[in-house]
């Protein structure tokens, strides 16, 4: 090959540089543009001669300018290349995604690539700003995240009555019982069953029964303050931690409790379904070396409101 043909001019590498697949831009030292390729033109409307010796900032509104200026001048600077990941902002030149059907994004995630130009005499006069359209990888990457945050929620609460989980409602009565032995405020335990639930299951059958749980898992959704924790125990036996709370306020809840049910009862199947609950209370306790022993103790106390005859609230606070 001779050395005329073989010759890769600057026009050729210019117009290699229209052809690429990402977006680039070159700026002076002043912030005039010097060159736009057609990725430019093609997601911002704006053509190559319209942008030519336009300032960067007049031309793109929108841009976060001192963000920008500081990145710019680092780079001249430092007389080295850095990257802005989406991550760490989703776009910096707002574009529209052109992928619609594969990614549910309404702007181009993009990853940006700052890179000082330096002349003959080794100064940075120009830089290149290289914009990368990640907007598939990015949007992978966040429903992963999403998919994630509702398998880990997915995992915590009860699907029949949208309570927590026994698992997930345990961790959080431990996590309280620490906080307890620093903080010494005052929490109450309140266990909580179903009376009878055995001939509910008999008489309406097993679904019966579990519109009675979903149902009164709704009441305690409706009725419980923002800090009470509530979660399924067992089959029908359902826990309440009231947080900053006092053994009175606690028998108060559950007599509400109980004035509900007695007021509303669960419709099933066109059939009026009657429930009534036994309660154990029990405030947390300096004896106490676990949660375990509290949940003990408030359990003993429900066992004997269902001794007494059950519908009915037991406090147990000695030890
Ligand atoms: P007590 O007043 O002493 O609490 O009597 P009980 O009949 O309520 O208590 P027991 O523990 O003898 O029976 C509880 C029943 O709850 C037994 C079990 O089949 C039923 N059960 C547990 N989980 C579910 C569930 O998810 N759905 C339905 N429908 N029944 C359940
Ligand atoms: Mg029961
Ligand atoms: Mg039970």
């Amino acid at each position: 090959m001779d050395a005329i043909t073989t010759q890769f001019d600057a026009k050729q590498q210019l117009e290699l540089v229209q052809f690429l697949d990402i977006g680039l831009i070159v700026i002076d030292c002043q912030l005039k543009i010097k060159m736009w390729n057609s990725f430019m033109t093609n997601h911002t409307a704006i053509e190559a001669d319209e942008a030519i010796d336009q300032q960067l900032f007049s031309l793109c509104s929108n841009l976060p300018v001192d963000y920008l200026r500081r990145k710019f001048q680092s780079v001249i600077t430092l007389q080295s290349a850095l990257t802005i990941t989406w991550q760490q902002r989703p776009y910096i030149f707002k574009m529209n995604n052109y992928r619609p059907i594969t990614s549910k994004a309404e702007f181009m995630y993009q990853n940006i690539r700052i890179i000082p130009l330096m002349n003959g005499n080794a100064v940075v006069d120009h830089i290149a700003i290289a914009i990368y359209d990640v907007t598939e990888a990015a949007r992978s990457h966040l429903n992963f995240q999403e998919q994630n945050k509702q398998l880990k929620l997915a995992s915590r609460i009860d699907p029949l009555t949208n309570l927590f989980n026994r698992g997930y409602w345990e961790s959080r009565l431990e996590a309280e019982f620490k906080r307890y032995s620093r903080a010494h405020s005052s929490s109450v335990l309140v266990m909580l069953d179903i009376d009878h639930f055995k001939i509910i299951n008999d008489t309406y059958g097993h679904q019966g029964g579990d519109a009675v749980l979903r149902s009164l898992g709704e009441l305690l959704i409706k009725q419980h303050r923002i800090t009470d924790i509530i979660g399924r125990y067992g089959g029908e036996e359902f826990g309440i931690l009231l947080l900053d709370t006092t053994t009175e306020k606690a028998v108060t809840l559950a007599q509400n409790l109980s004035d509900e049910l007695e007021k509303n009862t669960v419709i099933y199947d066109n059939q009026e379904i009657d429930i009534t609950l036994s309660f154990g209370i029990t405030e947390i306790n300096r004896a106490f070396t676990s949660h375990e022993q509290w949940i003990d103790m408030a359990d003993k106390a429900l066992y004997q409101s269902k001794q007494n005859g059950r519908n009915q609230a037991t406090v147990l606070n000695q030890v």
